[in-house]
């Protein structure tokens, strides 16, 4: 989310032991920092004039200057304008209540806490306060004011596609692929609302909003308006502006902007992500990779039904003295074993819907499929796993098949159930073998006693 990272830090503190100290723990916290400690307030302003730090820490009592005073001279530097000071001491508290903020300060740590503490706090404070990432897409058509507006952009480590008009912008957008999680992705929109051309920035907005349905958190907006234009502000909120600056542009005003904007759009990502997952984790089955009963329930008399899945088929399959296995080698090998046979059904029926539909037993869902290819298919696996040998065992499966070319317009349940007849049938006949519920009833598979690998392979 965050990439630009602290990398160099200051540290201004009067004793030798408390510089010491906070070296220490900001090294074993921060991955690959450099950190550099001086003991006065004179010595650290030389080094930032010199140098580019990302971070200061300072006590409030510095040998030869306040630490407040300090800080406010790093305010009104412009090379550490932004640059974050932390003060770090015993007995700040209400002073920096009162004069922390006009000072400049950013966080203040209570060294009373301990170095422990210190470290936790340090490690908080650089996951709130790294850069900025994202990439803007930028609609101005002053090539002046775009230039340095950019470049403001571009020095807080944003990414920024610049367009002059709102036609070739809304083009970008509409363009833009939101599932894919691509970092060529639009994460936030800064479009001035005066633009050349018959489209106006306001009109982009609305475009966004209304025709291609961007919300306010999956794509923000920030609106460019000059500062007397109290309608046009007005205006823009009720288009769906996010917010908006004034012209002449402020940096810090604009950035503090972008960072709220882009905060929402990062939480906006997280949470699809999050959402996505959980989706997954619902219609999948975490031991065998195959999907849950629950994404049968939902989605199997669907696909049963679609008129463009027909003949469809259903395999049940069940694993031949399961039992044994885990009577013999213990559950854990008997989940290794279904394990292995989810990845195996996963991958010999990637174009098909594989559920494992209870403890030891799946169930295929075959769509536009003939006869002979389903029984084909179904001899092959059943001589298949008879020779995979998932986790060094012998093991067989016996298969019910059932047809909606035999029983159409069947639910999904009664048809699952002419699935687990046949599969009754296959075990009491002897179990290894594939039993289909035909219209007369079960029958065996006219391919069982002469299938080897080779016959019933080359029909799949
Ligand atoms: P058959 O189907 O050939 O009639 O015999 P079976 O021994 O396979 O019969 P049954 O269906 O009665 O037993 C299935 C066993 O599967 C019972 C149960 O303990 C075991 N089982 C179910 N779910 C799991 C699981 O997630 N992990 C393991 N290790 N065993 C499971
Ligand atoms: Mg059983
Ligand atoms: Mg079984
Ligand atoms: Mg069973």
């Amino acid at each position: 989310m965050f990439n630009n990272r602290i990398t160099r830090i200051l540290i201004v503190d009067g004793s030798s032991v408390t510089r010491a100290l906070l070296m220490r723990t900001l090294r074993e916290e921060i991955h690959d920092v450099e950190v550099v400690a001086v003991e006065n307030g004179q010595q650290g302003l030389a080094l930032l004039d010199k140098d580019k730090f990302d971070l200061i820490t300072t006590s409030l009592m510095l040998p030869d200057m306040d630490g407040l005073a300090l800080s406010r001279t790093v305010r009104s530097s412009k090379t550490h304008h932004y640059t974050p000071v932390i003060v770090v001491s015993g007995d700040a508290d209400a002073r920096l209540l009162r004069e922390g903020f006009a000072a400049g300060v950013t966080d203040y740590f209570d060294k009373s806490l301990g170095y422990k503490a210190f470290g936790s706090f340090i490690m908080a404070f650089v996951q709130r306060n790294s850069g900025l990432s994202g990439h803007i897409l930028f609609v101005e058509d002053s090539a002046t004011a775009a230039a340095v507006t950019c470049k403001i952009l571009e020095k807080h480590g944003l990414k920024v596609t610049h367009k002059t008009n709102a036609e070739d912008a809304y083009k970008l957008l509409e363009a833009n692929d939101r599932e894919a999680n691509s970092l060529d992705n639009i994460d936030l929109v800064i479009t001035d609302f005066y633009l050349l051309g018959d489209m106006t920035g306001g009109d982009l907005l609305h475009a966004m909003r209304a025709k291609l349905h961007y919300t306010q958190q999956e794509l923000p907006v920030l609106v460019l308006t000059s500062s007397d234009d109290q309608q046009t502000q007005i205006e823009v909120f009720h288009a769906g502006a996010n917010d908006f600056v004034t012209k002449p542009i402020i940096e810090e005003v604009m950035m503090a902007r972008v960072r709220a904007l882009m905060l929402i759009k990062h939480q906006y990502d997280a949470l699809k992500q999050q959402t996505e997952t959980m989706r997954w984790i619902a219609a999948t089955d975490s031991l065998t990779g195959v999907r849950s009963k629950r994404y049968l329930v939902d989605n199997g008399e669907d696909y049963l039904k679609d008129s463009q899945h027909q003949p469809v088929w259903a395999m049940l399959i069940d694993i031949d003295h399961f039992k044994r296995i885990n009577d013999t080698l213990g559950h854990i090998t008997g989940d290794h074993v279904l394990a292995e046979l989810g990845d195996k059904l996963n991958s010999s029926f990637a174009d098909a819907m594989v559920v494992r539909f209870g403890g030891e037993e799946f169930c295929v869902l075959l769509a536009n499929c003939p006869a002979e290819k389903a029984l084909a298919r179904a001899e092959t696996l059943r001589y298949e796993i008879e020779h995979l040998r998932p986790s060094n065992i012998d093991i067989t499966i016996s298969i019910g098949l059932v047809s909606s070319l035999d029983h159409p317009r069947l639910t999904l349940t009664r048809f699952m159930s002419l699935a687990d007849k046949a599969l009754y049938a296959a075990k009491e006949n002897g179990r290894n073998r594939v039993y289909v519920y035909t219209e007369e009833g079960p029958t065996e598979s006219p391919w069982h006693g002469s299938s080897t690998s080779g016959q019933a392979s080359t029909t799949t």
